[in-house]
């Protein structure tokens, strides 16, 4: 029996076109920009991004590392979120290799940060304080719970980051979701950024890999980093491969997710043990609690949901997160409302 698998969309596996794909790539040394497939994987991402340039990246982490060090020079600082990736689950990289400052400012439940605490953090010109370069934004915002932040505020912060000479980075690892939940071209969405980064290995499903896109003159400075990270891959075509059919087809078929979402958070909203607003499942994730009336703690129940083979991950004691992705189906589902059911009663 397969394994219900919610921890997160980085769990899913790829498609059996993607393993055929990956075996069958054109090949290149992507180090002398001779991979074909890696070229056309970064070209394509620049086209749906709007962008004119693109990176193959090993990881979302990469991604952001390397545009922070694209962007920013030593003793910088950087605008960010008190609850962004960058700022809590990328083990301090813009400060432990690239000498950047972090500038958190508070993340809203909407996912969003104060367009005013934005402008308060900015630096005026003074010998005392380090120079503000660069604001990140997350897309969806993952903690959160997977909130989608629409093109109006990113202009919005994208005209604060023009008004005062700044360069404006989205953290999109989950981007397309963002797009998809939005009903806004990914494109349009990011408009107003001069960088981004996306996952090809989330909810698109490919095995490695991430792209970030910018300018051709940032996208070659960002290209110098990644081979100072030890970044530089070779026939990396045979992942780009996989990333390919991520971005062409996968991004069609986000709404199917979020459905899935949707309908795990109804149904745990019928159970009295839980406190879950399904009002805020807009993407692929499902943010739910035990109320103390559950009569046990996450971990426990998340422990005794194994012998189902479901799998998900609990935040703290009393909080979970699922994450569907393709490889979670509509029976699937039901299965795990069943299963919570029967544990809770
Ligand atoms: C997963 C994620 C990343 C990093 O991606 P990895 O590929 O795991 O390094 C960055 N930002 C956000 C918002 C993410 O969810």
């Amino acid at each position: 029996m397969d394994r219900i698998d919610l921890r997160s969309d980085t769990v899913s596996w790829p498609t059996p076109d993607m393993r055929r794909a990956m075996a069958e790539a054109p090949v290149g040394d992507d180090v002398y920009g001779e991979d074909p497939t890696v070229n056309r994987l970064e070209a394509l991402a620049a086209e749906k991004l709007g962008k004119e340039a693109g990176l193959f990246v090993a990881s979302g982490t990469m991604g952001n590392l390397v545009a922070v060090l694209a962007h920013c020079g030593r003793g910088d600082e950087i605008i960010l979120g008190d609850r962004a990736h960058t700022h809590i689950y990328e083990a301090g990289g813009i400060s432990a290799l690239g000498g950047v400052h972090p500038r958190p400012v508070s993340v809203q439940p909407d996912g969003t940060l104060p367009l005013d605490a934005i402008r308060r953090a900015i630096r005026p010109v003074d010998v005392h304080f380090p120079r503000t370069r660069l604001i990140a934004l997350e897309n969806t915002q993952g903690t959160v719970g997977g909130i989608p932040v629409p093109k109006s505020y990113i202009d919005a912060v994208g005209e604060i980051a023009r008004e005062h000479g700044l360069k404006l980075h989205i953290d999109g690892a989950r981007i397309f979701n963002a797009a998809t939940a939005l009903g806004c071209p990914v494109a349009e969405l990011v408009a107003a950024a001069d960088s981004v980064t996306f996952c090809l290995s989330k909810g698109l499903i490919a095995p490695v890999g991430s792209v970030l896109v910018g300018s051709r003159a940032f996208i070659d400075e960002a290209r110098r980093a990644r081979k100072i990270l030890g970044g530089g891959m070779r026939q990396a075509g045979i992942l780009a491969a996989a990333g390919l059919i991520a971005l062409e087809k996968m991004t069609l078929r986000l709404d199917e997710d979020h459905a899935h979402a949707r309908m795990l958070a109804e149904g745990l909203a019928e159970m009295p043990a839980i406190e879950i607003d399904p009002g805020r499942v807009m993407t692929n994730m499902v943010f739910f609690a035990l109320r103390e009336e559950a009569g046990m703690t996450a971990p426990a129940l998340a422990e005794r949901l194994k012998a189902y083979n479901i799998w998900m991950m609990a935040r703290d004691d009393r909080g979970f997160r699922a994450v569907t992705h393709y490889w979670i189906r509509r029976e699937h589902i039901a299965q795990v409302l069943d299963a919570i059911r029967k544990e809770l009663s």
